[in-house]
């Protein structure tokens, strides 16, 4: 991989997720609700530990709008429903009277004399949490000495309006500390935006922090928890793989990134070593079997941390409408992990060929949807079930090794997959209305290779035909 001049760097535009009935709910305004701007604040405290309660203030001021519509991202129709896990204790207008609030299904409507309001409510983090979701009892998890929070379980958000520079403030058990990715003081942090707000991973308790900087960002690492590494060998790591896909994109997006390191629950069996990695643009979770060493720090966990960290251009910065372009956000991420493993010295050339051999025989190859579902159309339906998941992920994986060596064949090695992320970042970052569609990712690769790729997808990713393992995997395997 070569290094590359630093991106142009503007601010990242946060969309923030439509809600339902959000557009039609904007005729009855007097200010167009979408660029309103106002002051909006937080005050979140852990009320009891042992329940998982917390108790949240909002306060809104400078309003033009006479309601405030207020909801919580809705993760699924079924799961997290306002009443569940949000329950609303006092709402105050800013002249200190009780303000009437007019709860729907998806929004709390509420009247805001004096230009704004005043709500208490509480956080049952327990309540509504379908068990047998999951990634559901991965996000947030309160314990005794620690808590992690997720922005969207925790905070009841305005439906419209331009908001920025959210002030939140957080009242913590004693010898607790706070670790934040947008943080300003100990016990507080400004969020930039709404979408900033409920996509933040927040660590608070008593935690071991490290931190290192790296090309001038800060990486915070806060761990729970007892593994058989030491806490520098995980800062270690995640360092030397931050800075490499850092150098692939010319610097770092963001000033500060935060990781957040916790045991897997399913932690303990002998057998098999669990994780689960999940990121947030500027926060990420790891949570880590406690049997793990350092040797194998350099396994699962790196391929993990490097998973995520590289979502950070691929999935944040150039992005995707829905799920449509999922095959390559994933497929194109994992394959990244395991080059920066590579580029890092911790996979060997000869196990990188074997294992991607292994996951193109074992779990690609003998999938029931191979053949029977285009990768594009599986993709669209990816965390919906287990089997589909699997079969994009791998399929992806393989289209996006062969996507690479199809550039490098046609440009007689002048570029590569390299070259097109980086591309596509650069369009992203100009462009902050730039979406990551079919369109836009041939329009790219004509650019930069001076090839049509339209038949190339048609076959691997829209039609049925299966991708190959690369030339140099199964030229390195024959070696054996
Ligand atoms: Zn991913």
């Amino acid at each position: 991989m070569r290094e590359r001049p630093p991106l142009w760097r503007a601010a990242l535009v946060g969309i923030v997720a439509a809600v339902i009935g959000g557009a039609a709910l904007g005729f009855a305004l007097r200010v167009d609700p979408d660029t309103e701007q106002y002051e909006l604040s937080y005050q979140v405290k852990v009320l009891d530990l042992k329940n998982g309660v917390l108790q949240v203030r909002l306060h809104a001021e400078g309003m033009r709008s006479p309601n405030l519509y207020l909801t919580t991202v809705v993760v699924s129709p079924d799961q997290n429903r306002l009443s569940a896990r949000f329950r609303l204790r006092e709402a105050r207008d800013l002249n200190g009277h009780d303000t009437p609030v007019e709860a729907q299904d998806d929004y709390w409507k509420i009247r805001a004399k004096g230009g704004g309001i005043d709500l208490r409510y509480e956080v049952w983090l327990r309540a509504g949490i379908d068990t047998g979701v999951f990634s559901r009892q991965m996000l947030s998890d309160i314990t005794e000495t620690s808590a992690r929070l997720v922005g969207s379980d925790i905070f009841i958000i305005p439906v419209f309006g331009d908001l920025r520079n959210i002030r939140v403030e957080y009242t913590l058990p004693p010898h607790w500390e706070l670790v934040h990715p947008f943080q300003c003081t100990a016990t507080a942090a400004v969020v930039p935006d709404v979408k900033s707000l409920y996509h933040s991973a927040v660590g608070m308790g008593r935690l071991r922090t490290l931190e290192r900087t790296v090309r001038g960002c800060r990486l915070r690492v806060a761990v729970t928890g007892r593994y058989d590494f030491q806490d520098r060998d995980l800062l270690a790591v995640l360092s030397q793989l931050a800075g490499i896909q850092m150098d692939i994109f010319g610097g770092p997006l963001r000033d500060e990134y935060v990781f957040l390191v916790g045991p897997h629950p399913e932690s303990g069996d002998p057998e098999i070593l669990h994780y689960f990695g999940l990121h947030y643009d500027g926060s990420m979770i790891l949570l880590i079997d406690t049997n793990t060493d350092r040797k194998r720090l350099q396994q699962e966990p790196a391929q993990l941390c490097a998973h995520e960290f590289y979502h950070n251009w691929c999935g944040e910065l150039i992005r995707q409408h829905r799920y449509d372009m999922n095959w390559f956000i994933e497929g194109v991420t994992e394959f990244y992990a395991y080059q920066t493993r590579l580029e890092a010295g911790m996979l060997s050339f000869p196990d990188y060929a074997s294992v991607l051999s292994d996951r193109f025989h074992r779990e690609y190859e003998v999938h029931p949807l191979r053949g029977k579902i285009s990768l594009a159309q599986a993709s669209k339906k990816v965390l919906i079930d287990r089997e589909t998941t699997r079969y994009t992920y791998s399929g992806g994986l393989f289209v996006a090794a062969g996507l690479d060596e199809q550039i490098d064949d046609v440009t007689r090695q002048q570029e590569s997959l390299d070259d097109l992320m980086y591309d596509l970042a650069v369009r992203a970052q100009r462009d902050p209305d730039f979406v990551l569609t079919r369109q836009t990712l041939e329009a790219a690769l004509l650019d930069l290779t001076g090839h049509d790729f339209h038949g190339w997808f048609d076959r691997y990713v829209y039609g049925l035909e299966s991708p190959h393992l690369p030339g140099y995997i199964t030229q390195q395997m024959a070696l054996r």
